[in-house]
């Protein structure tokens, strides 16, 4: 039976990155030798992560006097790397979800944070409309897609100061205002690649202002000047991304990916609407197009079980929520079909047939 993989993160890839990277598991470029297996340093995955970077740039049109590097360590590392680099006296964050909270816990190892606004009290079911950023702060840092609870932001906010921004979960997912940031970060296992690589797009004189010493491996100049080789990169994952943005350019880009997004997500949450079972959890100004997060409307909570149940036998997988929201999360990345919407749309209605 089809599966239709839904799954927040590890999670859907397109069909032309998986058929790419296996064949590079077996012989990559010719080489009679595994992508597995060769040196990061040999001319073939150079050309790979040259290749990478350069359409990274092409596809968010990226603008002169920023540069792109691949690290390991997930979003997570650059939760401590960003104020490290960046933080001189202060910093402002947006608190909209887990992954954010998490960020604003390291920034505070480097120096004052200024909580803008958050909306945790509400289980952060809602973006923070509301806020001034004090016009000081060294950078103004938010999430742009809150993967577990499934809001977002998906606009590049108008701000006086520099912005940072975690986009782990919806990088390419739209078109992006890079001269806007001084730091974009997406950990690729969401919309790009397997897990192991961290996708950064930084502005370079954004760097070398902070006073305080940077370990080497932490400091972002340290990539930018080896071209992400500074140490071994993670061979694999940037091969595997490298065919996800071909894939995007074969696609018509992000304008077109956007385009996609939109529908798909639109048919879910109609559905979502519409159905009698169902209900969403979030502000419906600030629904995530890529997070679709749902419960049962109160009065068939007890269909909870039996809706997943169904919904597996079906082929879904992965719409299991969050454990801090419940219910279901439906994942639409880029690579999610607008038939795999419509399967799961089809085994919602058949389910309300029944009850
Ligand atoms: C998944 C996710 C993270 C964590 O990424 P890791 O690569 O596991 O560190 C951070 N931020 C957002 C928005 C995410 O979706």
């Amino acid at each position: 039976m089809k599966k239709h993989n839904f799954s927040a993160g590890p999670s859907i890839l397109s069909e032309y990155t998986i058929k790419n990277s296996a064949a590079a598991v077996e012989n990559f470029a010719g080489t009679g030798l595994s992508i597995l297996e060769v040196s990061h340093r040999g001319k073939e995955f150079v050309a790979v992560s040259d290749e990478a970077r350069a359409m990274v740039k092409e596809l968010l049109e990226v603008p002169a006097g920023y540069e792109v590097v691949f690290l390991g360590g997930g979003a997570s590392l650059q939760f401590c790397m960003i104020p490290y680099n960046l933080l001189g006296k202060k910093a402002s964050y947006l608190d909209t979800g887990t992954w954010a909270s998490n960020a604003i816990k390291e920034a505070r190892l480097f120096g004052e944070v200024d909580v803008v606004a958050s909306s945790k009290e509400a289980n952060y079911t809602y973006i923070p409309k509301d806020y001034k950023v004090a016009e000081d702060s060294d950078y103004f840092h938010f999430t742009s897609n809150n993967t577990i609870f499934g809001t977002e932001i998906r606009y590049d906010p108008d701000m006086k100061m520099r912005m940072v921004c975690d986009m782990s979960s919806d990088i390419f997912s739209r078109p992006v205002d890079v001269s806007k940031y001084d730091v974009i970060y997406a950990g690729a296992q969401k919309n790009l690649a397997p897990a192991g690589v961290t996708l950064i797009i930084v502005r370079e004189d954004a760097l070398g202002r902070v006073e305080r010493p940077i370990p080497t491996m932490l400091d972002y100049r340290t990539h930018i000047k080896k071209e992400s080789m500074f140490n071994t990169p993670p061979v694999f994952p940037i091969f595997a991304a490298l065919q996800t943005l071909k894939w995007y350019k074969e696609q018509g880009g992000v304008k077109a990916m956007e385009k996609k997004n939109l529908e798909k997500a639109a048919i879910l949450y109609d559905e979502i609407d519409r159905n009698k079972l169902f209900k969403g959890t979030v502000a419906v100004e600030d629904r995530s197009i890529m997070n679709v997060c749902f419960v049962m409307n109160d009065e068939y909570k007890e269909l909870e079980a039996d809706f997943s149940s169904f919904a597996t036998a079906a082929g879904m997988v992965g719409i299991k929520g969050h454990r801090s929201v419940g219910g279901f999360r439906a994942s639409l990345y880029n690579a999610m079909p607008k038939s795999s919407v419509e399967a799961l749309v089809a085994c919602m209605k058949e389910f309300e047939k029944q009850h």
